[in-house]
């Protein structure tokens, strides 16, 4: 038996910019989920001077990827808090590896059951990333993306970040070569959790990502009334 059987998890799967951020924001406002966003939420936990935590500190400040051990640890520390402060938890960045999610989802089905639990992958071409990344602008304080799609573009001009309040800047990373070997590296990272979340009896509902952000939305929504009552 669920600990939680009227809360939902839901998880958006997608490539580097394919929106996944942008949608998880629209649907957690829409039913009163959490948007567990696995990039700045991880920012913050290591901003801490937590003497416990000071390798994974120094790791990420020097750029390198923070453990798969330490992220789920701190995923699941976090999500039943989440979930008992909402009507449910929706993630856009986690899990992306096979590591992550064989940890991550039985715990998921205990807390909400596996009825509850949604998984969705935006689909968008590798060219259409690409287009996206280069152009994407982001935020200082928590490295919030905002891509250049027609929706974004007063917020681009006012080179301000709509969550808090601070700087657009654009990421130096960004260059085309090293834009492709991450989207490379995370498609074949990611690739493998989807068919897990399949193997494991989930239907991952298809969406097409290239589409504008309400009609996305909108699809998405399509499926998600018999889930999110
Ligand atoms: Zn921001």
């Amino acid at each position: 038996m669920a600990k939680y059987p009227d809360k939902k998890i839901i998880i958006i799967m997608g490539t580097l910019s394919s929106g996944k951020g942008t949608q998880a924001d629209k649907i957690a406002e829409a039913f009163g989920l959490h948007h567990f966003d696995t990039g700045p939420f991880l920012k913050k936990i290591l901003s801490s001077d937590d003497p416990s935590i000071a390798k994974e500190k120094s790791e990420y400040e020097s750029g390198k990827w923070v453990s798969p051990e330490f992220v789920v640890k701190k995923v699941l520390e976090h999500a039943p808090i989440f979930l008992i402060q909402s009507k449910g938890i929706i993630f856009s960045g986690s899990p992306r590896t096979i590591y992550e999610v064989e940890r991550e989802l039985p715990v998921f089905e205990e807390l909400v059951g596996p009825e509850n639990v949604v998984v969705f992958n935006l689909d968008i071409s590798e060219a259409e990333s690409l287009k996206r990344s280069l152009g994407r602008l982001i935020c200082e304080k928590n490295k919030h993306p905002i891509p250049d799609l027609p929706e974004f573009q007063e917020i681009r001009k006012a080179g301000v970040c709509p969550h808090d309040g601070s700087k657009l800047i654009k990421k130096d990373l960004d260059k085309p070569e090293t834009l492709k070997s991450r989207s490379s590296e995370h498609n074949q990272r990611t690739l493998p959790v989807i068919d897990f979340f399949r193997k494991c009896g989930y239907k991952v509902i298809e969406i097409n990502g290239e589409q504008p952000i309400d009609k996305v939305f909108a699809d998405m929504m399509c499926w998600l009334p018999q889930y999110c009552k």
